[in-house]
């Protein structure tokens, strides 16, 4: 589909009417498993060459996602999990025991648990480095370096790292990179034409949108050695997606371009209200002219995207009486979706958490901005 433009690959990429009765909404094919056919093998009337023969080696639902998402960053082939985080498994056990993966000094907690405990008993080690100094990276790696996975922006305080920059070093240390970027999508930041090797995203987010699937996929910038181990991994393993759920993901996907920024827009107009409030002490978002990844923003990105953070004057309490008096906004963890969230993110990641008491983390929606940005107002003043 790349003779077309993003928004209609969005739509199309994966998918096409039904060819045996014309339906024009995909089918959601339930079935485990397939009818042999002796004499031919894939379905002379399917776009796919690959023939179905059992729901967990694959399932129509769930190639429409991972062809659709491919296309859609620029890549060769992409693998869909049942999470983000079965995602992120299914790459790093594609690694070898005794590989060493670089990672932020911050990421998102559930890639660091991962790491802290079934990867490391496993014996794959790490270390986090902060990602915006290239020195210190390139500082960092050994002999057994294997992958560095970053994300930009990183969570919750939305450092950015740059992408181009990064795969050079790693490259040069025999290394490959890998970025989650579940925060920005595809429609903002593409890193596999920035040098990148493997996206990850967790599609719970913008890609379903609507915070009621969870899913995650990955996508290759080329059929390599370690993606014949990820395909491996993903069948054998076995941790893959319901056909409902790729068939809602899917979906999700026809209107991701829109909704990303719709809610990028909403996203600057609360970090510009919210920027300079007399409650607030720093906010965190790459559109503001002040933030320090700004060069990088505009040189790798087309967005600063919908999510930010805001540190507050008044350290914890002031934060936590904040969030309980939000009314439109919900409390509740997560992003992506079509309603707006608040957490106090320290809270949300438990005790082992480095993040500042005072952070707020918000994940902008679809609401009218000016809606929002009333809601935060009362709930700064403190009712
Ligand atoms: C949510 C999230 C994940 C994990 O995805 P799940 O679908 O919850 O497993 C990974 N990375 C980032 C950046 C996320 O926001």
């Amino acid at each position: 589909m790349t003779r077309y433009r993003f928004e209609t690959r969005g739509v199309h990429a994966g998918h096409g009417p039904d060819p045996t009765t014309g339906a024009i909404a995909p089918s959601i094919h339930l079935s485990t498993t397939f009818e042999r056919r002796s004499t031919h093998q894939a379905d002379e009337g399917s776009s796919e060459p690959e023939p179905w023969v059992y729901s967990r080696d694959g399932n129509p639902n769930r190639r429409a996602v991972e062809i659709a998402v491919a296309d859609l960053e620029g890549g060769v082939d992409g693998a869909s999990f049942s999470s983000g985080t079965a995602a992120a498994h299914g790459l790093l056990q594609a690694l070898d025991p005794g590989d060493h993966v670089l990672v932020p000094a911050r990421l998102y907690h559930g890639t660091l648990e991962l790491l802290r405990d079934p990867l490391r008993r496993w014996g794959l080690s790490f270390t986090q480095v902060a990602m915006e100094r290239l020195e210190e990276v390139a500082a960092s790696f050994r002999p057994e370096t294997r992958l560095v996975l970053i994300e930009t922006p990183s969570n919750p305080e939305l450092t950015l790292t740059d992408i181009a920059a990064t795969a050079e070093l790693a490259h040069r240390h025999g290394a490959l990179l890998a970025v989650d970027n579940t925060w920005m999508t595809p429609v903002l930041q593409r890193p596999l034409e920035l040098g990148a090797d493997i996206v990850l995203h967790s599609s719970t987010k913008y890609f379903g949108g609507h915070s009621d699937v969870t899913g995650g996929v990955l996508v290759t910038r080329k059929e390599n050695e370690l993606w014949q181990r990820v395909r491996r991994i993903q069948v054998k393993g076995g941790a893959v997606p319901a056909p409902f759920d790729s068939w809602l993901i899917r979906r999700g996907l026809a209107s991701l371009a829109v909704r990303v920024r719709a809610q990028t827009q909403g996203a600057a107009a609360l970090a510009q209200f919210l920027d300079g409030h007399e409650a607030v002490e720093r906010v965190c978002y790459p559109g503001l002219p002040g933030h320090p990844g700004r060069d990088i923003a505009e040189r790798q990105t087309e967005g600063a995207g919908a999510m930010l953070s805001l540190l507050l004057r008044g350290g914890e309490a002031a934060a936590r009486r904040a969030v309980t008096g939000v009314r439109l906004l919900t409390r509740g963890t997560s992003l992506g979706g079509v309603e707006s969230l608040i957490e106090h993110r320290a809270e949300v990641e438990g005790p082992h958490s480095t993040t500042p008491r005072n952070l707020l983390r918000i994940s902008v929606g679809l609401e009218h901005p000016a809606d929002l940005i009333s809601d935060l107002e009362q709930a700064l003043r403190g009712r």
